[in-house]
């Protein structure tokens, strides 16, 4: 029995192992697998696309749990956006460099108060095709006026957060792992894994 991470991302799953370390089960991730899976993120929220990358692998790997992950960033200045959208925000060709520089300019001229913005994660725990539970977190913050910090990855060198006057990339990953929205959705993961005994 492994938990097994529906993700190829490694930043993510490096993050993930650190948050994890000290629960029982082995943590490996897709790449990991002596299959190939296309995880198709077409839902419409976290929750849905977090569902749509665990319950079709854990149809395969029945003796596993299986670990959706989806997570993003909402601007209150686009109403929410770009949300399930954050990967591909400067479009399918796009990479993160661009997609920081569009949310900047985005909000060129956007006063600090309505630079609003979350970070989500939303993980969804499934074992044989079924969903068990999904969790939650979120990291408010505000987006920058530049670029700051070289740590992490995503949007993190423009998530500024005023409690810590740093950017989210300014941070060490001790520091982010504390509080950040993936953080908090994994510690409650831990938690209930603790408390089913698995
Ligand atoms: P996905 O969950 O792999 O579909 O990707 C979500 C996207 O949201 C990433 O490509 C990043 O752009 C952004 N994102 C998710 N988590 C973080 C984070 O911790 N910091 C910065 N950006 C993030």
């Amino acid at each position: 029995m492994r938990l097994i991470v529906a993700t190829k991302n490694n930043h993510k799953l490096k993050e993930i192992k650190k948050i994890l370390k000290g629960i029982k089960l082995p943590i490996i991730s897709l790449v990991d697998l002596d299959r190939t899976f296309r995880i198709v993120e077409n839902g419409k929220t976290f929750r849905e696309n977090a569902l749509k990358k665990a319950i079709p692998v854990s149809k395969i790997y029945k003796q596993d749990y299986l670990l959706g992950e989806d997570s993003g960033i909402m601007v209150d200045h686009l109403k929410g956006g770009p949300g399930v959208y954050s990967k591909r925000y400067a479009g399918p060709d796009g990479n993160q460099e661009k997609n920081n520089q569009k949310i900047l300019k985005t909000l060129s001229g956007v006063s600090f108060k309505n630079r609003g913005a979350s970070f989500i994660c939303c993980l969804a725990l499934a074992k044989a095709g079924k969903a068990i539970k999904v969790f939650k977190g979120s990291l408010e913050g505000k987006i920058s006026l530049k670029p700051k910090g070289i740590n992490g990855f995503g949007y993190d060198p423009v998530m500024y957060l005023p409690a810590y006057r740093k950017t989210v990339a300014e941070l060490s990953l001790v520091q982010k792992n504390l509080i950040s929205h993936r953080a908090q959705a994994f510690r409650q993961l831990k938690k209930y894994l603790a408390s089913k005994n698995i």
